[in-house]
């Protein structure tokens, strides 16, 4: 199986992405986490992108086409990846699909989680993370097990410094300008599945299930 999961930040791309991956046995790479474990671990990728994550802009190109490729040639990822949050431009785009075409290798469907403004809202807003694994919590939707720790790994959630209301209203500008225009993209390529990204999680995984489940995937489920 090899997806792309793209929309809106606050879309449930993540939530969702992690319980495909779980489900169907594949790697999920979120290009957010990935730069985020850069900066914490304050490495040289992690000084220069620092501040342009904080501002809610977009990492330049090449920088996360370098950090994905390298990603998705690792062992684990030869059978099949989850892409969250990659692509996000056009140029990303190309450089993905050039990857692939090295590797005699095709994308099965490019997931769009349609979600309307007051749903993306109320998400990030409320949204709670885990600094270690990434995994995301709400105060309300998805509350964790012991109040503000992560049910995984126990570290203390956070609020992403991204997901304050002016820099929230920024990288939505940036969605739409740069990665809206993927929609087209992967809807010519004939991969484009919409999906409605303001359902609950239990009925949108249902959907996936019920989408994933018709298409012709490569690899097997195990
Ligand atoms: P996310 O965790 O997907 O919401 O991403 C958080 C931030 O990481 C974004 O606002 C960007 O600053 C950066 N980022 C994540 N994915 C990409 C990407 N594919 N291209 C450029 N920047 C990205």
């Amino acid at each position: 199986m090899r997806l792309i999961l793209f929309g809106p930040p606050g879309a449930g791309k993540g939530t969702h992405a992690r319980h495909l991956s779980e489900k169907w046995r594949v790697p999920h790479f979120a290009a957010g986490d990935l730069l985020r474990a850069h900066i914490r671990n304050a490495t040289e990728i992690g000084k220069r992108v620092k501040t342009i994550l904080d501002r809610g802009e977009l990492v330049p190109d090449g920088e996360i086409n370098e950090l994905i490729a390298s990603e998705l040639s690792k062992p684990q990822a030869e059978q099949g990846f989850i892409l969250d949050g990659y692509p996000r431009t056009l140029g990303q785009a190309e450089a993905l699909e050039e990857f692939l075409k090295r590797r005699r290798e095709t994308l099965d469907a490019a997931l769009y989680f349609k979600t309307s403004w007051d749903v993306i809202v109320d998400r990030l807003s409320g949204r709670r993370a885990c600094p270690q694994c990434g995994t995301n919590y709400h105060v309300r939707n998805i509350p964790p097990k012991a109040a503000g720790k992560c049910d995984r790994c126990q570290a203390e959630l956070v609020e992403r410094s991204d997901d304050q209301p002016e820099t929230i209203r920024h990288r939505l500008e940036v969605y739409e300008k740069d990665t809206a225009p993927l929609l087209e993209y992967y809807r010519k390529r004939g991969v484009l599945q919409e999906v409605p990204g303001d359902w609950n999680i239990s009925e949108l995984q249902e959907e996936l299930a019920r989408i994933l489940g018709k298409q012709k995937l490569t690899g097997k489920r195990q």
